[in-house]
């Protein structure tokens, strides 16, 4: 009625790693004259709140997320907050519960599309009650999205007689080795008796194929192979818009307190960052989700110490939070201040202000596609180190496809640590990645891959000309 901007709905799961890049992608919306509501819990709207302050063209709107009604504790609003699986079940089922406030939003505002997280395949159906597109957001690489296709569908790791035996992934443009102990735990169950919480995942993967498209956070020359692979040979309508990161004009203000406050102060970490060579310091953190045990993280400490080399470690909570202080390899904090080599940070790092400092020289990730890219972006090599979700696949991405990466050689898929690999094989891989002749190809390679990114997203880049075709379908439909 008069109206002349598109008006997009965006809903992200509940978790740093979907809420920050749909922030990123309702700014990059808003960059071309479009309207963004964020739809999002009450616990996270003073985050969003604060991060669009200066943009007139996206508001919050917070619903309620039942956590009673789902058997949770009250104040369970977050991923983050979950410690153990039953709890995970819980939370994702209670996601279901949201789709009334979602449609009475829906009723109320009238969007023109909804773009949704994968995590809410009834999102479909509620975007078509009211006749717009529904858009899927996954948050990964379009590598992940294929690999994870096949192995669902040819099921190669049936063949392999333990899960440490090698299989192929059949049908790639590339040669894909994976052990079964790498493979999602939701992929490699056979026949089970289907539960609420099974059949949801089921869905999850289903509504791929039955929704308008899908929305990507990559871009065109980091994996063209698999765009072509998913779009042609699977037949799905994508957009790759990213590294959204990149398009966010106001990311440099946000770089110092990127969803949460910093537990270090940033001028203290850019100091000490100033104080270190090019290219000297190894960056350490898994992300907001997975969790390592303490015997992990005594191994970590001690393969960091060995590697000789000057480090920033960022330690989550460790399963066993009491006395969480005290296991730390004897004397290691003393002398790691002493001698200045490590920076550790108890709770949530500058992230991305350390990634584009230039003395950081490599970076030890989860893989979770939001550091992956953010590495990508700042020419930073990685040193793999997944641990569930969808980060064996982007590890094999960097390794095998890319060669920006090393991996430390994890081989369990787990969000709580359940192998403890020793220092050495870490302290390895940070030698292969910082010092020599292979170190300075990969590190050739990130700085061109950067180069890409970059340009991926200025105006006439592939992720540039993908929104705005998206925007001009969109506009068309209405
Ligand atoms: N992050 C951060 N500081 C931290 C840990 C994480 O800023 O100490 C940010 C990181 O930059 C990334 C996001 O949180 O944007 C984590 O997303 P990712 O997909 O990498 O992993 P997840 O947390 O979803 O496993």
């Amino acid at each position: 009625m008069g109206r002349q901007q598109l008006h997009i709905f965006f809903f992200p799961m509940l978790a740093h790693g979907h809420m920050l890049p749909i922030l990123d992608m309702a700014k990059a919306f808003s960059s071309r004259a479009v309207t963004s509501t964020i739809i999002t819990t009450h616990l996270h709207v003073p985050m969003f709140q604060k991060a669009i302050q200066n943009s007139v063209d996206i508001s919050v709107r917070g619903i309620t997320f039942p956590a009673a009604a789902s058997g949770l504790p009250e104040g369970i609003e977050s991923v983050e907050m979950v410690k153990s699986e039953e709890m995970f079940a819980k939370f994702f089922l209670g996601t279901t519960k949201l789709r009334g406030e979602l449609e009475n939003l829906l009723e109320e505002l009238r969007p023109d599309c909804l773009v949704a997280d994968m995590f809410f395949p009834w999102a479909s159906d509620a975007a078509a009650k009211f006749d717009i597109p529904r858009l899927i957001f996954h948050g990964t690489s379009t590598f992940a999205m294929s690999v994870g296709e096949s192995l669902r569908r040819n099921r190669p790791f049936d063949g392999v007689s333990s899960d440490s035996e090698p299989f192929i992934v059949p049908e790639l443009p590339h040669e894909i080795k994976m052990t079964r102990g790498q493979v999602s735990l939701f992929d490699r169950k056979k026949h089970e008796v289907e539960t609420e919480f099974s059949k949801l995942f089921k869905d999850v993967k289903a509504s791929d194929s039955n929704c308008y498209g899908l929305i990507n956070n990559s871009f065109y020359e980091m994996e063209p192979d698999y765009v072509e692979y998913y779009t042609k040979k699977l037949g799905r309508r994508t957009w790759h818009v990213g590294p959204l990161m990149l398009c966010n004009n106001d990311a440099d203000g946000e770089k110092a307190e990127r969803g949460k406050k910093s537990t270090i102060d940033e001028d203290d970490v850019i100091q000490w960052l100033d104080s270190k060579p090019q290219n000297s310091v190894v960056y350490v953190c898994f992300g907001s989700v997975s969790i390592m045990t303490r015997a992990q993280l005594q191994e970590i400490a001690r393969g960091l110490e060995s590697s000789g080399q000057d480090f920033i470690w960022v330690i989550r909570k460790c399963v066993d939070e009491e006395d969480s202080e005290k296991w730390f390899p004897k004397g290691f904090e003393d002398r790691i201040k002493a001698n200045g080599k490590g920076l550790i940070v108890n709770g949530w790092a500058p992230q991305i202000l350390i990634l584009n400092h230039e003395s950081v020289g490599a970076f030890v990730t989860h893989c979770g596609w939001n550091s992956t890219l953010e590495s990508v972006s700042s020419g930073v090599p990685m040193i793999t180190w997944p641990m569930f979700a969808e980060q064996f696949l982007n590890e094999k991405l960097l390794t095998d496809v890319l060669k920006i990466g090393v991996a430390v050689g994890a081989t369990q898929w787990s969000r709580v640590s359940v192998e403890v690999l020793k220092g050495e094989k870490l302290a390895e891989a940070v030698a292969r990645v910082m010092v020599g002749d292979e170190a300075v190809a990969i590190r050739a390679r990130a700085k061109e891959m950067k180069d890409s990114a970059r340009a991926a997203v200025e105006e006439g880049g592939s992720s540039f000309n993908d929104l705005d075709s998206l925007i001009r379908e969109l506009s068309a439909y209405r």
